[in-house]
């Protein structure tokens, strides 16, 4: 079992500035870790570095470990003794430019991976709990200076992402095999570009990406899955809905991004719609749930009755999802993000998941 997730910071010419004068280049993004008693693990890097977190279930004789990848190499790889549920933490080099620090739980530790979040705090520093521990962590572990100052005195302009989502290919709801089908619909395509909005960023692009990605997570899980299109194709409203009905699914859902002006980079937030209450709410309020998981500092503009035509025709629980706003100062730059699309696809999976698991 596997946890994985990314995260990219600010980026800005000054922090770059800041960081050459800090540190050699090509030396390790990671300045400073610790482990607290409480079992927090708490990071100082350099700014603007994309960061990857990952768990490992454990095993009869291995405990479970939590692991982040940093650009850069260590000057030395190094194990550190543990104490309590930590065994171990390492430094580590897996590649020449990677800097990897390995958290390792004695074994039968049990971590719950849908709690583990690392969060960012500032554009350098990161922190995730391991709630729950069996036993303490009786010395507190760590390298470097963390109690430095970090230099941000100002607030970051650009949104800061302020936590990652639980994600995890593994950690998807489970459902039988082959007993559900699915329609999912890619809105637009083809002549038709829905919004477009920062940067030329284009709904059909994006909605199709999404959609691709959430039906093969679906499919992996043993789901059955329809798309009403599959690439860039003109299809009216009317043939997504008879390719929803002919296909009995047991959930439709159309994906979708928002847009408003140009002029207005101030509107962002993610909705979801349904046409009647009872089952297609339910799988609204999922999808949405989910969406809103991964989706730190973009509104919540809710779950919403809709009359669109794909949910209102649709005869089985049908939802309509609007990702976030092309046109949003927020949401536009996430949008973009081959990665968080790759997040929101395990989102909108693990919505319909939920709501599968749920009949
Ligand atoms: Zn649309």
């Amino acid at each position: 079992m596997r946890l994985h997730w990314r995260w990219r910071g600010l980026r800005g010419l000054l922090v770059l500035a800041l960081l050459l004068a800090d540190l050699p280049a090509l030396a390790s993004s990671l300045a400073a870790w610790r482990v607290t008693r409480q079992g927090v693990l708490e990071l100082r890097t350099t700014p603007d570095v994309a960061l990857q977190a990952f768990y490992e279930a454990g095993d009869a004789g291995r405990g479970p470990r939590v692991w982040v990848d940093l650009p850069g190499a260590p000057q030395r790889t190094r194990s550190i003794r543990g104490s309590g549920s930590i065994r171990e933490v390492r430094i580590g080099r897996p590649t020449p430019t990677t800097t990897r620090l390995v958290v390792e739980f004695a074994p039968g530790t049990r971590l719950d991976p849908r709690s583990l979040r690392l969060v960012g705090t500032a554009p350098d520093r990161w922190r995730m709990e391991f709630r729950g521990l069996d036993r303490p962590v009786l010395l507190g572990l760590g390298e470097g200076d963390l109690d430095r100052p970090s230099g941000w005195a100002a607030a970051p302009t650009t949104p800061f992402p302020t936590a990652s989502a639980p994600l995890s290919a593994d950690g998807l709801p489970v459902v039988p095999r082959g007993r559900f089908r699915v329609v999912i619909d890619p809105g637009h395509g083809g002549p038709d570009p829905g919004a477009v909005g920062i940067g030329g960023l284009r709904e059909t692009d994006v909605v199709l990406d999404v959609s691709l990605q959430a039906a093969r997570l679906l499919q992996a899980r043993g789901v059955q899955v329809t798309l009403t299109r599959t690439s860039e194709i003109d299809l009216d409203l009317p043939p997504r809905v008879s390719i929803a009905n002919r296909a009995g699914a047991d959930a439709f859902v159309s994906v979708h991004a928002n847009a408003l002006s140009m002029a207005r980079p101030d509107v962002n937030g993610v909705e979801t719609f349904f046409f009647s209450g009872g089952p297609s709410q339910a799988l609204a309020s999922a999808l949405q749930r989910r969406m809103m998981a991964i989706s730190s500092g973009s509104p919540n503009r809710g779950v919403k009755q809709g009359r669109f035509f794909v949910i209102r025709r649709t005869v089985m629980p049908a939802a309509l999802v609007e990702m976030g706003f092309v046109t949003g100062a927020i949401d536009a730059p996430r949008l973009a993000n081959p990665d968080f699309r790759r997040r929101m696809a395990l989102a909108i999976a693990a919505g319909i998941l939920d709501f599968l698991g749920g009949r």
